[in-house]
This record gives structure tokens, C-alpha cells and sequence, in this order.
């Protein structure tokens, strides 16, 4: 059998503490301090014979926000399903909060809320019905979570009848109730209206504030750039990079595009050249496309000012999480 500690020496050590099975969740508790809340060395999972997470490691620092982002089918959601407990790996090491999610899920559920990419209730199940149902003991005012997420008037309405965002917030509402230490979020803002979507990354931001650690899988890099310190870019069950969003758009996406009309002026055109951090220079007709370092576009700016007036139709691309992204799926295999 493959047995992932071996293939990576030191982990234990560094890996949350392993809670004694008799004591309290309150030791658990005392004992966490500033470390890995999910620890994953070597996670293989396959379906039949067709291998969708391949040798993955991952860690999430505790009150981080940390996103899992990637192409279609890459694995992100096996690989969260994995750490939840909900689907046992072929091989690897886990450990999420202290826990074995393998062996130890009935521990974990209730540490863990998570807002799953498929989840569904009973259609008559009424919202208010539904808060009362999944609240536990450490349940928080579900009243005012419902307030919260803007359905504090659809408590007496049916699942069935909500709308695609309404059943989204509904989840979001239910994936906090028990004030969890990890908080799982599978395509958060499907679906949602931008008001809607800019409310929930708000509320997602607060809990980061209070300390909860989140998971977070997504398909929007501005939400990804938005909301995470650290993301994790996937591949066909790896991990191609990793790091915050602004590095992996340094690594991955260095180029800024500038483009802008001027009249036929090889002179200039040279001086554009010449310019800290140009690494091209294209002319279509009037049109002038200039590539570089992000501070080719503070250059190319000083530069049109001091030529007279500033072209009209200038535009800037700066590069983003999303050309990162976009880079690195596209790249070799
Ligand atoms: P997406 O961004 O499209 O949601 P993902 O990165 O979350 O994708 P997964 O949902 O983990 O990826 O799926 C990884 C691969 O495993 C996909 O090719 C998918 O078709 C396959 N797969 C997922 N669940 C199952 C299952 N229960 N049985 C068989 N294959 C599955």
C-alpha cells in the first residue's frame, strides 16, 4: 500500500496537533493556535481506473481564506470532498483540524460547514424549517443569519419556491449556523446577482475577520483575487503553483498590454521602444499595441502626456489572476 508519510518526512511535525481521543473539544480547542487547520500530503482518488486527484499536497493556515482554483474537472471538488470526509481516498495523508477525516468524520462534521457545488433540500422544507433543523447546540442566532443574507422575509417560504440565489444564501446560511473553524465553499456565488455576490464575499470577509479559516473553490478569479491571501491553482489532479494571487499573476502573467492610436511617427515609435520594461511594440494603421512589464504602463502614460494630448481611445490591460490562470492551465503538461 502507498503510504504517503513516508514519501514526506516532517509533516507529522508539522501538522495540527492530533487531539487525545478522550479529551475535551475544549483542549482541542486551547491547543490551536497558529498553524496547518487542513494538512493534505500525497491525496490520490480515483474513479474506476481513471486517476482525478493525483499525489496532491495542500495546506490551509489557519484564518486564512484559501481558494482551489483550476480548469473544469481538475479535481477541486473531490479533492474538498476528500478533506470533508464525504469520499475516502485511494492514498495520502489528511489531517483537518486535528482530525482523520477518514477515520475520525463523525468527529470532524461538526467542526466543518460547507457549502457543497450540488447540495439540495426537500422542496417543502420551509427555510425557517430548515435553520431550525441543521442548528446544533453551537448553533448562532439563525434569525440573524437569515437577516444577514437578505432572506429574513423567505423564512416561511418553501425551498421550491426560491430563487437560484436565494437557495444559494439559504446554504451560505446553513454552512455557518454552528459556528464552524472551517468553512467550506464549493462555487459560492453561482448564480448570484452582483449585489447578492458582493453581500456574500462581505460576509465572507467578516468571518475571515473573526478568525474562521475557509476553503473556498472557485471559477471567478476577481472573487478569487477579491477574497483569498493564498490560492492553489489545479490541473488534472495537481497542483500546478501556488501562492498569493498577486504572485501567481507576477509568475504567470507579467505582461501589461497598452494600446492607443497616434499618427504616423516613427521617431516616437522608436522612444516608446526605448522605454524601462518594453518588450514589444506593434503598429496596425494608427493603432499602436505596446507590451511590458506592469511599470511599462506608469512609462507609456508619462510618455503620451508629454507628447501632447493623450489619445482618446487608450486602453490598458493589466494582467490578472484570471490571465495567470489561464496561462498556467494552457501551459505544457
Ligand atoms: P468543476 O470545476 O467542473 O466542478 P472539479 O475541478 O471540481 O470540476 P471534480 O468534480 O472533482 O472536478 O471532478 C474531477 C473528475 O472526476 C471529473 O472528470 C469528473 O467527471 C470526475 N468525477 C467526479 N465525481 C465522479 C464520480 N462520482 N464518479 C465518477 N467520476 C467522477
Amino acid at each position: 500500500m502507498h503510504f504517503a508519510l513516508s514519501l514526506h518526512p516532517g509533516v507529522e511535525a508539522e501538522l495540527y496537533p492530533w487531539p487525545d481521543a478522550r479529551a475535551g473539544r475544549d483542549r482541542h480547542d486551547r491547543s490551536m493556535n497558529k498553524t496547518q487547520v487542513v494538512t493534505v500530503r500525497g491525496l490520490r482518488k480515483a474513479y474506476g481506473n481513471r486517476v482525478v486527484v493525483d499525489g496532491l499536497d495542500l495546506d490551509v493556515p489557519a484564518g486564512e481564506i484559501v481558494g482551489l482554483i483550476g480548469a473544469n474537472g481538475a479535481g477541486k471538488t473531490t479533492t474538498v470532498e476528500c478533506i470533508q470526509g464525504l469520499r475516502k481516498p485511494d492514498a495520502g495523508i489528511l489531517r483537518v483540524l486535528g482530525y482523520d477525516p477518514v477515520t475520525q468524520a463523525e468527529e470532524l462534521r461538526p467542526l466543518i460547514g460547507s457549502q457543497l457545488q450540488h447540495s439540495a433540500l426537500p422542496d417543502r422544507l420551509r427555510v425557517g424549517e430548515a435553520v431550525d433543523l441543521f442548528g446544533t447546540s453551537r448553533a448562532c442566532h439563525g434569525g440573524e443569519l437569515l437577516a444577514r443574507f437578505g432572506l429574513a422575509e423567505r423564512r416561511r417560504s418553501a425551498f421550491g419556491s426560491l430563487s437560484g440565489g436565494e437557495r444559494q444564501r439559504l446554504f451560505l446560511v446553513l454552512a455557518l449556523l454552528n459556528r464552524p473553524r472551517l468553512v467550506i465553499l464549493d462555487e459560492l456565488t453561482q448564480g448570484l446577482d452582483p449585489a447578492a455576490r458582493r453581500n456574500v464575499w462581505a460576509a465572507v470577509r467578516q468571518l475571515h475577520e473573526e478568525g474562521t479559516t475557509v476553503l473556498l473553490v472557485t471559477h471567478e478569479m476577481d472573487e478569487a483575487e477579491a477574497l483569498c491571501g493564498q490560492v492553489i491553482a489545479m490541473r488534472a489532479g495537481r497542483v500546478l503553483d501556488a501562492g498569493a494571487p498577486a504572485d501567481l499573476v507576477d509568475r504567470h502573467a507579467g505582461t501589461a498590454t497598452i494600446r492607443f492610436s497616434m499618427p504616423d511617427a516613427p521617431a516616437l515609435l522608436d522612444q516608446v521602444r526605448r522605454l524601462d520594461g518594453v518588450r514589444e511594440v506593434e503598429r496596425a494603421g494608427a493603432r499602436v499595441t505596446v507590451r511590458g512589464t506592469r511599470p511599462v504602463i506608469a512609462h507609456v502614460g508619462a510618455a503620451l502626456v508629454r507628447w501632447g494630448p493623450v489619445p482618446a481611445d487608450l486602453t490598458v490591460h493589466v494582467p490578472s489572476l484570471e490571465d495567470a490562470l489561464l496561462n498556467l492551465v494552457g501551459g505544457p503538461r
